[in-house]
């Protein structure tokens, strides 16, 4: 199920057409994408694959199975970058489509214990580059 509107559903749309340099791997029940900015170096973002607004409405099963990949993807992005804490952000008010944000952070950036939004002004200076993404995905996939 997709929906026309939804930036996550045109997303996967483009991914599987094979338009967008950002997929890093394919899970049973999601995606893991490098994030549209890297303000926080290693930043992805867990898409689930269908259009679904809520976590709570997912069959309990479906709910663990996308956990564990959310842990699987943490493991491997924390492995790959070193950082001081990883932070996550399930949120869904202005793309209610169950996505993750995970936010690598580290002890070097401005108000590193703050939640990772404070800054958000800030993440088109530090967009991700089709290069940058391929990088990104690289060191992630290497620790999956
Ligand atoms: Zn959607």
């Amino acid at each position: 199920m997709s929906h026309t509107s939804c930036t996550l559903c045109d997303r996967i749309a483009a991914t599987w057409r094979g338009e967008l340099p950002f997929l890093i791997h394919q899970f049973p029940n999601s995606l893991l994408f490098v994030g549209d900015h890297q303000f926080h170096r290693g930043y992805c973002v867990l898409v689930y694959k269908e259009h679904v607004r809520e976590m709570h409405e997912l069959p309990e099963v479906i709910q663990r199975e996308v956990f564990a990949e959310l842990m699987t993807a943490t493991k491997a992005i924390a492995n790959a970058f070193n950082p001081w804490k990883m932070n996550h952000a399930c949120y869904g008010n202005q793309v209610p489509h169950i996505h993750w944000h995970i936010f690598p952070r580290y002890e070097s950036e401005p108000d590193h214990l703050d939640q990772p939004f404070l800054h958000s002004a800030e993440f088109s200076k530090h967009a991700t580059t089709a290069a940058m993404a391929k990088a990104v995905a690289e060191r992630v996939r290497e620790n999956l």
